[in-house]
């Protein structure tokens, strides 16, 4: 199974944490971030950039269900 990955634009700040954690997964354009690719291979990195985004601009998806940002 692999995921998706989301990363709403208009909430970036463009910090680049994200392309810095995974630079495989994440690219910044213009300032801000996008998702190089629609379904990635499960990559426990990616949660943590997910966790980590000072915007809370990335999701993480597993199918239909969001396991990215962690809640705990
Ligand atoms: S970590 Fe979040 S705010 Fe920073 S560039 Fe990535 S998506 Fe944007």
């Amino acid at each position: 199974m692999s995921w998706n990955v989301r990363v709403d634009r208009e909430l970036c700040q463009g910090s680049g944490m994200c392309a810095g954690t995974v630079p495989g997964v994440f690219a910044l354009d213009d300032e801000r971030a996008r998702a190089r690719a629609d379904g990635i291979e499960p990559d426990e990195r990616v949660l943590d950039a997910s966790d980590i985004c000072p915007a809370l601009a990335i999701t993480v998806h597993d199918g239909a269900t969001v396991i990215g940002p962690r809640r705990d």
